[in-house]
C-alpha cells in the first residue's frame, strides 16, 4: 500500500491515482468499515482502484479521493445489502419463502446459542459414553407426536423423498395421480425427483379426476409396482369438476396388491389445524393412521421448525431409508438438529405458544386486531396518521392455499412516488421492515409480527415516514 502508481500506465498519466489508505481514511467510509471491517473494505478500494486505473487508461480522467471513496461505499452498500438479516415480516404470510419459512422463537434460539457456542453430544449418549444415534431424541419425539412406528430426520423435505423413492422404489414403479404431479417451487417437481430417484413414474388418472380404479388397472398393468405414491396438493386448490380416492381406499388398495403406499405429506401439521379453522392440511398423525407405510414433510413448513425433512413410517421401511448411502449425503446438520429437537421439545411439553408459527396460526383475531390498535395509536401520538383494517393474510409455505387467514393490520396512505420511498426506507433500515403494498397503501399486517417487534416496527414506520 502507499506507492503512487507511475508504472505500467500504457501512455496514460495514472500518477493521480489516489492512493489505497487515502481512499480508507475519506469519512465517507467510516461506516462501511465499522460494518465490513477493515481487511474486505481494502479489497474493495483496490478493487475500485483497478477500475480506476483501466478508465484512465481508456482516456477517463482521474478519480478524487473523494470519488473512489464514494464508489466503494455504494458497493459496500449493496454488498452488505445481500447478506442475510433478521426482517420484520408485516407481509401477513405467516411461512414466508423469501424470509426463511419458520420464524424460531426465544426458546429455540437460546438452545442453538448454547450449542453453537460449544460442543454439542449430537453422537454420544452420555449416560453410557458410548457412541449414540445422530438424532435420536428428534426421531423418538416425532414418532410420539405422529404415532409412528419409526423415524429419520434429513436436511429437507425434497431430499426426504428422494431418499424414500431411492432406497424403496429404485428401478421399480411408482404409481401417481396425474393430478398430482406437482411442482412446488425452487425447482422441486415430484417427475423430476422421482427420475433423480431411479424409480419409474408410471402416471394415472388425468389432471383434475384419478378414481381408486385408475390406480388399480396401472397396478395390473405394472407387476413391477413398488409402491402408490400420494401427494400433497399443497401449494394450489382444484375446484369444480375433481374427484381423488379417500386416503384409507387407496391404503387399502396398497395393502391389497402388496405395494407400499408413500407420502409426500408437505407441511407435517403436529396439531391439527382444523381446529383452528384451517382446512387442507391433514396433520402427520392422520396420514399415519389413514394407512400410509411411510410418510415425508418439511420441519420448516406448519411444524414450525428449522429447515428440514423428516421420513416417518413402518420401522422396516425408515430403517431402509437409514442404511442408504444416500442418507449420509443428506443428513440434517448440527444446529438445524439441536432447533429441530428444541421446537418438537415444546410440543411434547403442550407449549404450542413458544412456537411462532404456531403462535402466529393461534392468535385470537380480537387479540390481533387489538395489537393493530395499539400500534395505530402509538403512531398517533407521534403525529403519523394511519387506520387499523380488516386484512387476509395466509398460511404461506405451500400450505391452505387460497384460505386467507384473517387479520388486522394497520394501513399507511401516501401518495404513489411517495409510498415507493417510504417503502424503500423501511427495507432499507434497521431493522428491514417488509410490508404490503397495494393499491396505493402500504399494509402492516400484525398477524405476523413476533415477540417484541411492535415497538421496532412502530420506530421504523415514524422514520421512514418523517424520513
Ligand atoms: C414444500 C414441499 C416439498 C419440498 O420441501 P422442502 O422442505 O422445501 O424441501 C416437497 N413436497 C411438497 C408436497 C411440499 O409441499
Amino acid at each position: 500500500m502507499g506507492e503512487e502508481e507511475t508504472r505500467g500506465t500504457g501512455g496514460a498519466d495514472l500518477r493521480g491515482i489516489p492512493r489505497v489508505d487515502r481512499v480508507l481514511a475519506n469519512p465517507s467510509l467510516t461506516q462501511a468499515k465499522q460494518r465490513l471491517g477493515v481487511a474486505v473494505l481494502t479489497r474493495l478500494v483496490r478493487r475500485a482502484l483497478d477500475e480506476a486505473r483501466d478508465a484512465v487508461r481508456g482516456g477517463a480522467p482521474c478519480p478524487s479521493v473523494e470519488e473512489v471513496a464514494l464508489r466503494v461505499s455504494a458497493h459496500a452498500e449493496r454488498t452488505l445489502g445481500t447478506r442475510a438479516r433478521r426482517v420484520i415480516n408485516a407481509t401477513g404470510v405467516v411461512l414466508h419463502t423469501n424470509l426463511g419459512r419458520a420464524p424460531l422463537g426465544a426458546r429455540v434460539a437460546e438452545a442453538l446459542a448454547r450449542s453453537a457456542a460449544g460442543y454439542t453430544s449430537i453422537e454420544i449418549d452420555l449416560a453410557t459414553g458410548r457412541r449414540g444415534r445422530r438424532g435420536a431424541f428428534a426421531e423418538d419425539a416425532l414418532c410420539e407426536l405422529s404415532g409412528a412406528e419409526a423415524s429419520l430426520v434429513v436436511n429437507n423435505n425434497a431430499a426426504a423423498v428422494l431418499l424414500m423413492l431411492g432406497a424403496l422404489a429404485a428401478g421399480r414403479s411408482v404409481v401417481v395421480s396425474r393430478g398430482e404431479l406437482v411442482e412446488i417451487g425452487g425447482g422441486f417437481r415430484v417427475p423430476e425427483v422421482m427420475a433423480r430417484s431411479g424409480a419409474r413414474l408410471v402416471e394415472v388418472g388425468t389432471t383434475n379426476k384419478t378414481r381408486i380404479a385408475d390406480y388399480a388397472r396401472a397396478l395390473d398393468a405394472a407387476p413391477d409396482a413398488a409402491a402408490i405414491l400420494r401427494v400433497h396438493q399443497g401449494n394450489f386448490r382444484q375446484v369444480g369438476f375433481v374427484e381423488r380416492p379417500e386416503h384409507r381406499a387407496l391404503a387399502a388398495l396398497a395393502r391389497e396388491r402388496k405395494v407400499l403406499l408413500l407420502e409426500d405429506l408437505g407441511g407435517g401439521a403436529i396439531v391439527d389445524l382444523e381446529s383452528l379453522g384451517l382446512s387442507g392440511e391433514p396433520s402427520v398423525r392422520s396420514s399415519v393412521e389413514a394407512g400410509s407405510d411411510v410418510v415425508c414433510f418439511s420441519t420448516d413448513k406448519v411444524l414450525g421448525g428449522p429447515q428440514g425433512g423428516a421420513i416417518v413410517g413402518r420401522a422396516d421401511l425408515v430403517a431402509a431409508c437409514r442404511k442408504d448411502p444416500l442418507a449420509r449425503a443428506l443428513r440434517l446438520g448440527r444446529l438445524p438438529l439441536v432447533a429441530l429437537e428444541a421446537t418438537l421439545a415444546a410440543y411434547l411439553e403442550g407449549d404450542l405458544d413458544v412456537i411462532p408459527t404456531m403462535a402466529a396460526l393461534r392468535a385470537p383475531l380480537s387479540a390481533v386486531r387489538a395489537r393493530a390498535e395499539r400500534i395505530q395509536g402509538e403512531l398517533a401520538r407521534e403525529g403519523v396518521t394511519s387506520s387499523v383494517v380488516e386484512l387476509g393474510g395466509a398460511v404461506g409455505g405451500g400450505a391452505c392455499a387460497e384460505e386467507p387467514l384473517p387479520s388486522f393490520g394497520v394501513a399507511l396512505e401516501a401518495a404513489g412516488g411517495e409510498l415507493a420511498t417510504i417503502a424503500e426506507r423501511l427495507r432499507v433500515g434497521e431493522p428491514p421492515v417488509l410490508p404490503r403494498v397495494q393499491e396505493g397503501r402500504i399494509l402492516f399486517d400484525v398477524r405476523t409480527l413476533l415477540d417484541g417487534e411492535d415497538a421496532p416496527l412502530t420506530a421504523a414506520i415514524i422514520s421512514a415516514v418523517k424520513g
